[in-house]
């Protein structure tokens, strides 16, 4: 994988799909032998992954069993919660204590660490020096929406590397600029993305979209610009990931042919348990439809919500999913199953941007 590229796997056995990505990415190869290595999971609160907030500890669990099983043996699992939360118990609640324990690998908490202060462009932060001395970092960000944000990531991810009295400063310098200046500080050295169910619009969780992908990168402006893509977003809707593309952490220059998915998402839709979810959905007609398609259209319907059209589709619901595979149709239709209809969106998953745009268009012609 080279860095101007995004690779993704769809599914639901989450460790099996981390291994696969992480060899097909070639992760050990990219690691000096005996390095100390730092795994930096999205721990914001102290919540299970199920509710979109964390990342999974099967992603862990895969990410070190190839690690080790490629002769690394020095890995810490590193974070620090949310300001308000304890690291300690999200550890606890997310299983990674287990982990510590089967793998014998480290948790650090960077609350209680000593911190070194470190500049870009007239701005000091106090970062982990337990991160600094760490000799390549894996973060593991969770593809979700964010309050003030409005998405978080890779570069976001960052965050839980600073003591808790610079994650107070960052939010009253607005937080945009110092989320990309810590990056030029200290970018991670590869990302390994949780898409499985990450949250709609909050970090903390509680509407979790199934998307049953992971995905990794060695940008982490690439990596955003690709969960913007995910959600919706253009990449200069946010001003982090735009000021990181302007003082060159990466790019945001993600080109269609740089995805590269290893295979397609063949796993079905599950009931939501989320309120905001199923009101998205009310007006899609699902029937049998892959779960990655599915979380694509949701995530389109959730821009047009923004932009107060969803309402329009009242009057002509969405259908998606192989049970359309022939069938004609006068609504619009989300991806190659409905080809048949007299009007659909292509492709197998279509991409968010794609069904938006498909769905824009379809609302304009009254
Ligand atoms: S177009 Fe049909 S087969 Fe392809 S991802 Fe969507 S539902 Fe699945």
């Amino acid at each position: 994988m080279e860095r101007n590229e995004i690779m993704v796997i769809y599914g639901e056995d989450i460790l099996a799909m981390t291994k696969k990505i992480c060899e097909e990415a070639k992760l050990a190869e990219r690691i000096p032998a005996g390095a100390k290595i730092g795994l930096k999971p999205n721990l914001v609160v102290a919540a299970r992954p199920e509710t979109g907030a964390t990342t999974h500890a099967e992603i862990l669990e895969g990410c070190i069993q190839y690690l080790q099983e490629h002769g690394q043996k020095d890995i810490t699992i590193i974070e620090g919660s949310w300001v308000g939360d304890q690291t300690s118990r999200a550890f606890k609640v997310v299983g990674y204590d287990k982990l510590s324990r089967k793998y014998n690998v480290s948790l650090f908490d960077t609350k209680y660490d000593k911190y070194e202060r470190r500049s870009y462009g007239g701005v000091t932060m106090e970062i982990s020096k337990t991160a600094l001395d760490l000799d390549f970092l894996i973060s593991m960000p969770v593809l979700k929406g964010h309050c003030q944000t409005i998405v978080t990531g890779a570069l976001k991810n960052m965050k839980g590397i600073l003591s808790d009295r610079e994650k107070r400063h960052f939010h009253s310098m607005g937080l945009h600029k110092p989320i990309a200046y810590l990056n030029k500080i200290y970018p991670a050295h590869f990302i390994l993305g949780d898409g499985i169910c990450g949250d709609l619009d909050f970090e903390e969780g509680g509407n979790p979209v199934q998307m049953n992908r992971i995905f990794c990168g060695l940008d982490p402006v690439l990596v955003d610009t690709y969960i913007c893509q995910t959600m919706g977003y253009e990449p200069t809707d946010i001003p982090y990931i735009r000021i990181a593309n302007e003082i060159g952490v990466g790019s945001i220059d993600l080109k269609p042919e740089n995805i590269i998915e290893l295979n397609k998402d063949t796993s079905k839709v599950k009931p939501t348990s989320s309120r905001k979810v199923a009101r998205l959905a009310k007006n899609v007609r699902e029937k049998d439809a892959c779960s990655a398609c599915y979380a694509n259209l949701i995530q389109a319907c959730a821009r047009l919500d923004d932009r107060g059209l969803l309402g329009w589709l009242n009057k002509t619901p969405i259908c998606i999913g192989q049970g359309y595979r022939g069938e004609s149709g006068t609504n619009p239709g989300i991806g190659n199953c409905t080809r048949a209809f007299d009007t659909h969106c292509a492709g197998c998953p279509p991409k968010t941007p794609e069904i938006l745009a498909y769905l824009e268009e379809y609302i304009s012609r009254g």
